[in-house]
């Protein structure tokens, strides 16, 4: 075995990259690691050979076997890395990211791994340990249990002490899976078998702990950068409330109605909790505002850390202006930051709209095929990362992110002018996409003012109706794809989702020539 890499040794950034990813953040991090002057080195499953990101990569190997699969074969992926003589690996969000036995065996390879030390991960990556280590840092976290609970009497009498309604979570837990409310203790022995179970079967973990559930509450989380020798960074904060299935849809910084000195105590909570375990590299804290009418002002709770870079990062890149994969190559690198914390700036207002192939009129239902027609936005203030191009295929076994549309501007107005503008413009087809739903929640009353909490797409859902009379917020450019792709045979492309409707590109056309 090769000895294992460690930073400190020699300050450098790393000369070949392997990034172990693909789609969107892929071509992310490939741009900045070309910047940089980087050799860039990909991986590809037999399913994305024409990905875009590939072309940025100076060379890349194709992983055998099966598409659904190989991204997680860290021996497969080391093998390739090995192969191709990288000497550090980015691992991008998902897949093997928050794997601390992946950033084992690739520092064991002697290359470097771009994220937190091994240890770190299992420190922090997991929703207990999470908790324990901000306890132990004097950080706030959810009233509720710091150890596994199986046992149904004991979570009755946890529960009770907490007060229901609760939340039953896995501890191995993410993307919203293996969490159930429970309202009643006639729920609770159920509720932990089945959340057991879920977590069991898709993180191979069974364990489950208790929190209290907030019935109004708002994300806001914390991005952090740490130097892996005790000083962390909080590049300040970014509310991530809007959400479908506890899941992320719209991303924005600063946080409406958090009074400053607020987001400020989060941010240095945030940053000491970080220091505290010697935290490498960016990641994210999360934490939750209570927002109900028991809330108390200046009230948050923290509820995990994502050991990662996360989807959002972009949001606090264009009020900074930091590059953060850049930033995570020079950490990695035993370089430290490109900056001066002190001197750190935060400037106007950003927010993202992740485009993601989902159908909002059908409950968020997956919306899969071959993309026929792409058109993304440009603009002042306006930065598109995306992977989606024609002719490419939107898989069941990948990540339906097609494009992360951001806006920013000197006021939140503004940047919401624009991205909703930006958002009209974007036109996928032949499949369905959250755009130009995106665009009407941020245009409507209760994103404007304010006065939302998670629940603001389940409460929309409700109120949403067709209106036949308002005009079809769609550009001259969009009608004229979609009519090219009704001439071509398809009749009823569901891509124009306009007030969460599916809009055939058939009528599209047809009120192009009613309008005309
Ligand atoms: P995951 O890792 O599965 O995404 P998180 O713990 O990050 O789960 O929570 C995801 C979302 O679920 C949060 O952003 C929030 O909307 C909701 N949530 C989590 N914990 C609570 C809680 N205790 N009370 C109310 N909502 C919660």
């Amino acid at each position: 075995m090769s000895k294992r890499a460690s930073p400190s040794e020699k300050p450098a950034l790393p000369r070949r990259l392997l990034i172990a990813n693909r789609g969107e953040i892929a071509l992310r991090v490939a741009r900045t690691a070309r910047r940089l002057g980087l050799e860039v080195l990909g991986i590809f499953s037999s399913a994305d050979a024409g990905l875009p990101h590939l072309r940025l990569c100076h060379r890349a190997l194709e992983l055998p076997g099966d598409p659904k699969r190989v991204y997680l074969d860290m021996h497969a992926v080391i093998d390739a890395a090995r192969k191709l003589g990288a000497d550090a690996v980015h691992p991008g969000y998902g897949f093997l990211s928050e794997n601390g036995g992946f950033a084992a065996a690739v520092e064991d390879a002697g290359m470097l791994f771009v994220g937190p030390a091994p240890e770190q991960s299992a420190a922090l990556g997991d929703k207990l340990a999470g908790r324990k280590a901000a306890q132990k840092a004097g950080v706030p976290t959810v009233p509720g249990t710091l150890e596994p609970v199986a046992d149904p009497k004991e979570a009755a009498r946890i529960a009770k002490e907490i007060g229901f309604p609760v939340l039953i979570k896995a501890s191995a837990g993410g993307g919203g899976r293996g969490m159930r409310v429970v309202e009643n203790e006639g729920q609770l022995a159920e509720s932990i078998a089945r959340a057991q179970s879920e977590a069991l079967a898709a993180f191979g973990d069974g364990r489950v702990f208790i929190e209290k559930y907030f019935s109004s509450v708002r994300h806001v989380e914390i991005q952090v950068l740490g130097d892996g020798k005790g000083h962390a960074v909080s590049l300040g904060e970014r509310d991530c409330s809007v959400q479908r299935r506890h899941q992320k849809l719209i991303e924005e910084s600063p946080t409406l109605g958090m009074p400053p000195e607020a987001a400020k105590k989060m941010g240095e909570l945030a940053a000491k909790l970080a220091a505290s375990v010697h935290y490498r590299g960016a990641g994210t804290l999360e934490f939750l505002v209570p927002s109900g009418k028991d809330a108390k002002p200046g009230e948050f709770y923290f509820i995990e850390v994502n050991a990662r870079l996360q989807v959002e990062h972009p949001v606090t890149e264009l009020r900074t202006g930091l590059d953060l994969v850049e930033e995570q190559l020079r950490i990695a690198g035993g370089l430290g930051y490109s900056f001066d914390p002190k001197k750190l700036e935060w400037r106007g207002h950003s927010i993202e709209a992740r485009v993601i192939a989902e159908d909002p009129g059908a409950d968020f239902r997956p919306s899969l095929g071959k993309l026929e027609t792409v058109v993304l936005p440009s603009g002042p203030g306006v930065r598109v990362d995306a992977w989606a191009e024609a002719g490419l295929e939107v898989s069941p076994h990948y990540d339906s992110l097609l494009a992360k549309v951001l806006a920013w501007g000197q006021t939140r107005d503004e940047a919401i002018g624009r991205l909703a503008g930006a958002l009209r413009e974007t036109f996928i087809a032949p499949v369905t996409t959250t755009a130009a739903f995106i665009a009407d929640v941020i245009e409507s009353e209760p994103f404007k003012s304010g006065a939302y909490d998670t629940s603001i797409l389940a409460a929309r859902k409700k109120a949403h109706a067709p209106d036949k009379d308002r005009p079809l917020p769609v550009s001259a450019g969009v009608l004229a794809a979609a009519d090219r792709l009704s001439r071509n045979g398809h009749a009823a492309v569901p891509a124009l989702n306009y007030r969460g409707r599916g809009l055939s590109a058939w009528q599209a056309a047809e009120r192009t020539e009613e309008g005309a």
